[in-house]
């Protein structure tokens, strides 16, 4: 696709954020759009970077290192599963890791940010509709972590992240983004150390106006942009 028609891909997206935005009685500027570009040429990010997107978001450690390197510039996103052994290859770039979800983890990114004299920045990742095939915390483990987590002083976590279940009709994903609104709430009345519960990383594609609706900041988008 030539850039042009990135442009309108991000100007189309762009609108969109803005409408459901408003309807939530919200302002747009409040809302990040990460850029999901998995499997996507460096050629096709730098043309997105141009056109206005800072935020990239990857699912695996090794496609994101080498991005990184290739446009440090960008801010960038580990958004999936990450292994403890790779954390030492993305640390000392990464701007949010969205993914942590083990306290194993936990330990690893806190390891790194400690030998290179850096916090790194994470969200806790959710399980909200409960699934087996998806990591995360369930629900009424996130209190406790993030309690535990309040010791690590090389890693801090900026808010939650959440996947919601694949449906035929993106509304049935809307429980899941009020529960895991409803959890944030409950959860900034405690104070912990390292932990400012401010970013809701939820929303991809089939269901970020949704998402938005129900106060997500952090929205994950793919194919709607790429195509
Ligand atoms: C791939 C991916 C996305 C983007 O998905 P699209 O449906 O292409 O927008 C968002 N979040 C995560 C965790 C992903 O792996």
């Amino acid at each position: 696709m030539a850039t042009e028609g990135y442009r309108a891909n991000v100007d189309l997206i762009k609108q969109r954020i803005a409408i459901a935005a408003h309807k939530a009685g919200r302002v747009p500027e409040e809302i990040t759009l990460v850029a999901v570009s998995k499997s996507v040429d460096i050629g096709v990010v730098k043309n997105m970077h141009q056109l206005g997107i800072e935020d990239f978001g990857e699912n695996r450690a090794q496609e994101l290192k080498i991005k990184m390197e290739q446009m440090p510039q960008a801010r960038w996103h580990m958004i999936g599963r990450l292994q403890t052994n790779k954390v030492k290859d993305i640390a000392a770039q990464i701007h949010l890791i969205h993914s942590l979800d083990r306290w194993r983890l936990a330990e690893a990114i806190n390891f790194q940010g400690r030998r290179k004299n850096i916090r790194i920045d994470t969200l806790v990742q959710v399980n909200v509709a409960g699934e087996e095939t998806k990591t995360g915390l369930q629900i009424n483990e996130v209190k406790d972590f993030l309690q535990e987590i309040s010791s690590l002083e090389n890693i801090q976590v900026l808010g939650l992240m959440t996947i919601a279940p694949i449906v035929d009709d993106p509304e049935e994903t809307r429980p899941v983004f009020k529960e895991l609104y409803k959890l944030q709430r409950t959860l900034l009345r405690y104070r912990w150390k390292n932990v400012d519960l401010r970013y809701l990383s939820m929303g991809m594609s089939q269901d970020f106006e949704i998402a938005i609706e129900e106060g997500a900041n952090v929205v994950r988008i793919g194919s709607a942009l790429f195509g």
